[in-house]
């Protein structure tokens, strides 16, 4: 294809203002999907992800439109629309041409349009600026239009007007698409270079690679080669997807499409890299490659301890699709045999978590996450703790942690609410913007450990609902973070390990004693549970003793009763863990381990 007529544009837009729904509209409108095919959310593959509502993974569509008698080609490229996919995001954004910046007309800009759309400006790209959900009665497109147009720089009449449910407008931006966004530019005859925005392992196909390309042109059979390591595959299929997967003779510049090479493990294409010719290798990269850091970890052990070698086949399974996830073995005195695994944020945590469990029947409980330190001690070695047991012993000189900043978008009423919140995680503001007289961007510089957490969740129900958090990874910072370990008779149980700041050790300390209290049952002899910071005790609980006589229950009545009861006893026996003298049934554990 010419790449005069091709258009690469992708849509961003604040969770749940409706992207996968405009999306959808785009097919039917453009005839790739038939209404009596037509399921809601089309794109949005994984059912996990349907259930959600989010879009984890970018995939792209190629789509025909018309416009003054000319055939073009429109490739929508979809992003992840969460924080934990941020570089994802970036390479899909480095895929296109423009933007449609995408707002409902009822709730205005959010935190995440605004992210979005500086990481969009931050690439270049040509934004077009839309009010999405105008048959909402609650829309106030007038207001909103005059919001946008202040962020971008535009007038209002240049914001479009549309509904992604209704179908009205979308023509009217298909048209926008073509006439306001750039064609693709590269060199044709230069060698081939293509840049990888995603991978995603097929059971039947193998892994199917996502590229656009920049310069020259792939074709099938040849010899491919991935800049960053390497290594060389043959291009068995090259195509586009339209959305099904449609082989062509190859693509050219400007084109957006997908190979697939017979590799099984997304990790032999990775998302970033660039594509060459084996024969006639281009000599600079596209740029941008980086490994996935992952940012949260925590302790994943099957609730059935037989399930172990499952849990294991079904990790190795899921790495062929997800080159985030990184996993080692681990054991835990209170949980038994399972993986310490690193995630890209929560999010992504609770997505593997409910693969684990959906996909491969698996019953998990998963340890505190906790983020990356660097501590280092006194003797000046640093050491990188993914895990609260690795937290070297003895004198400490510093422990570093990750940082992030944090963008908040509120209604000004909540300011005060908002503060007050950021100020007991240890954020320090950054600034304040009014985006119009009712609504304001607060920026704080957080703790990561502070905002991965309960962060959300307690910023909802601060504002009523109304707050928008936006949230990057921003370097790291000294802090007085120390360990806190929980002990039962005076033996450390390792899962419930947990590093925090000074101030808050106390609180962590007693709140879990307390729990585990009531939790574990008691014993033939009194047993303490204690939260310490090294040798020093900062919380302590008894559980009382009691002369435990399941038969005496009985009166000495019914014998099979007995023998019942017996049998339960040993059965109950089988999920008892041993820390130190004592004994722990594994529910209790379990049971301290999950929220509540
Ligand atoms: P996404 O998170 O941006 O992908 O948003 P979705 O497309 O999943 O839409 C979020 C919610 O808004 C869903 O309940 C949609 O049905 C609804 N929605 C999306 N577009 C429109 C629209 O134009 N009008 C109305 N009334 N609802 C819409
Ligand atoms: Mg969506």
């Amino acid at each position: 294809t010419d790449p005069s007529v091709i258009r690469n544009f992708c849509i961003i837009a604040h969770i749940d203002h409706g992207k996968s729904t405009l999306a959808d509209r785009m097919l039917q409108c453009t005839g790739v999907v038939q209404p009596r095919d037509m399921k809601a959310q089309y794109l949005d593959r994984m059912d996990i992800e349907r259930e959600r509502g989010i879009t984890i993974k970018s995939q792209a569509v190629r789509m025909p439109w018309e416009v003054d008698g000319v055939d073009y080609a429109l490739n929508m490229i979809d992003t992840p629309g969460h924080v934990d996919f941020s570089y994802e995001v970036s390479r899909s954004l480095a895929s296109c041409e423009g933007a449609i910046l995408l707002v409902d007309a009822a709730q205005g800009i959010e935190a995440q349009t605004l992210a979005n759309l500086y990481l969009a400006m931050e690439h270049e790209l040509e934004i077009i600026p839309v009010l999405n959900k105008i048959d909402l009665p609650a829309a106030d497109p007038d207001r909103y239009a005059a919001e946008l147009a202040q962020l971008i720089g535009c007038e209002p009449e240049d914001v479009l007007r549309v509904s992604g449910k209704t179908g009205v407008g979308v023509p009217e931006l298909l048209d926008r698409v073509v006439t306001s966004l750039p064609a693709p530019v590269g060199q044709a005859d230069a060698p081939a270079r293509a840049m990888i925005f995603d991978s995603v392992y097929d059971t039947y196909r193998g892994v199917v690679t996502y590229v656009r390309v920049v310069d020259g042109r792939l074709t099938p059979r040849e010899k491919i080669r991935m800049m960053s390591t390497g290594a060389a595959h043959e291009l068995l299929e090259i195509g586009v997807s339209s959305p099904e997967p449609q082989p062509t003779e190859g693509l050219g510049v400007g084109e957006v499409g997908y190979l697939i090479t017979g590799v099984k493990d997304v990790r032999q294409s990775k998302v970033g890299d660039t594509v060459t010719l084996e024969s006639d290798p281009a000599e600079q990269e596209i740029g941008g490659y980086r490994d996935p850091q992952p940012m949260v970890f925590s302790g994943l052990y099957p609730i059935d301890g037989s399930d172990y070698p499952v849990l294991r086949d079904a990790l190795d399974k899921l790495k062929l699709n997800d080159a985030a996830l990184n996993y080692e073995p681990e054991t835990s005195v209170a949980l038994g045999f399972g993986f310490r695994v690193g995630f890209l944020g929560l999010l992504h945590l609770e997505i593997v978590r409910e693969r684990l469990e959906r996909e491969f029947d698996l019953d998990l409980i998963s340890t505190m996450p906790n983020v990356v330190y660097q501590v280092t001690t006194e003797d000046r070695t640093v050491v990188e703790v993914t895990n609260p047991s690795e937290f070297p012993e003895g004198k400490i000189h510093e422990v570093r942690e990750p940082m992030a900043a944090a963008t908040i978008i509120v209604p000004a009423e909540f300011i005060g609410a908002v503060m007050e919140l950021c100020q007991s995680k240890r954020g320090h503001l950054q600034g304040m913007d009014y985006l119009s007289e009712e609504r304001v961007e607060i920026r704080y510089r957080i703790p990561l450990a502070e905002i991965v957490f309960d962060f959300f969740d307690s910023l909802k129900s601060r504002t009523k609902g109304y707050a928008s958090l936006n949230w990057g990874a921003d370097g790291d910072q000294a802090a007085d973070l120390v360990k806190v370990d929980i002990l039962l008779q005076g033996d450390q149980v390792d899962a419930f390990s947990a590093i925090t700041h000074r101030d808050f050790a106390y609180s962590y300390g007693t709140m879990m004693t307390a729990k585990l209290k009531e939790l574990i049952p008691r014993q033939q002899f009194e047993v303490p549970i204690q939260a310490a910071i090294g040798s020093r005790i900062i919380a302590r609980e008894n559980i009382r003793a009691i002369r435990k006589d399941v038969l005496s229950k009985c009166y000495g009545g019914d014998i099979s009763r007995k023998r019942k009861l017996l049998e339960k006893q040993k059965e109950g026996k089988k999920r008892m863990k041993m820390v130190g003298t004592v004994e722990v049934p594994q529910e209790a554990f379990i049971a301290a381990l999950s929220s509540d």
